[in-house]
């Protein structure tokens, strides 16, 4: 059994693994602040070393938690976090690049993304990111809830073509990126981040992955993922504030799903056959 975390390339040749850890919904309470803690370290000694956090999650809360989680360890992990909307203008970008890097108590984030579109002008975010780039604050920059429209905008941006990352809802039961967006950003190298993998746990529970998962000794959530992990250019970012979670999650790379399997989701769960709008949690 191969059991070798898959890899996805990035523009810039850094290589991550594509499952990493979420941390929404980490960080809001303290009494909880050792067990989230030891759940992400549990994944980085896993292998597991991509962090998504965004500037939103608990006010800063798990930005803080993140940064006591990497804390003596930041060289072993790939730090993602995320601009809000509306402090992406040119200047509000760069100062709530830093107030997360002061949190997260490092001198770099690895990839700063775009949290969804608001109104301030793609032009003045790209701007902000290529500056944070030139300055090292920031090794790479993506967006996030990007439809196929606001991707082809966003290419006619100066700068635009640099985007590293767009990171989506995407799971067996939301498919539709499928039809064209993720095609599309394979394409061109665009990694595509698969938010709320596990369908915020509800996939732990549905009767065709626990199935599946029979066959294998394997559990519904591990057949969730490693339906992602068989994509190219697919990061799959689970969130799991239990240490044992994220062992089993990281067991899906294990999993090879065959034809048959494939073909037993693709019933319950049928590709899109036309253009769908992203949909967003
Ligand atoms: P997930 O699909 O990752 O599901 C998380 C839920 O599933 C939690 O309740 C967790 O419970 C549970 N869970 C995790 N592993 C297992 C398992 N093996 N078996 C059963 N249940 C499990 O949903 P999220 O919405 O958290 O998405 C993941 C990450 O994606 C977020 O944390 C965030 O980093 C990012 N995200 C980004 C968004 C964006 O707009 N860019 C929007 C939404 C998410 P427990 O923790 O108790 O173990």
């Amino acid at each position: 059994i191969d059991d070798t975390l898959p890899t996805v390339t990035l523009p810039d040749r850094v290589v991550v693994p594509a499952l990493g850890l979420g941390t929404w919904q980490m960080g809001e309470d303290a009494g909880k602040a050792e067990q989230e803690i030891a759940a992400l370290r549990e994944g980085i000694d896993r292998g597991i070393t991509l962090i998504d956090t965004a500037e939103m999650y608990g006010e800063g809360g798990a930005e803080r938690l993140v940064g006591e989680a990497i804390s003596g360890r930041r060289d072993e992990v790939f730090l993602v976090s995320k601009v809000h909307p509306w402090n992406a203008s040119r200047k509000g970008t760069i100062a709530a690049c830093e107030r997360s890097l002061t949190r997260m108590k490092t001198g770099r984030i690895d990839l700063y993304l775009l949290h969804w579109r608001g109104e301030h002008p793609l032009a003045e975010t790209v701007e902000a990111f290529e500056e944070l780039r030139r300055q090292g604050r920031i090794g790479a920059w993506g967006v996030s809830n990007f439809d196929l429209a606001d991707m082809r905008e966003l290419m006619e941006v100066p700068g635009g073509e640099n985007c590293a990352a767009n990171q989506v809802l995407y799971n067996l039961s939301r498919r539709g990126v499928e039809y064209d967006l993720l095609p599309w950003c394979q394409k061109r190298g665009i990694a595509v981040m698969a938010y709320s993998p596990i369908e915020q746990g509800s996939l732990a529970r549905n009767d065709t992955l626990i199935h599946i998962a029979k066959a294998y000794q394997a559990t519904p959530a591990q057949v969730a993922l490693a339906f992602l992990l068989e994509r190219d250019g697919v990061i799959a970012i689970p969130k799991s504030s239990h240490a044992s979670r994220v062992a089993e999650n990281r067991e899906a790379a294990k999993l090879d799903l065959t034809d048959d399997d494939l073909a037993a989701l693709d019933a319950a769960f049928p590709p899109p056959s036309r253009p769908t709008p992203l949909e967003m949690i």
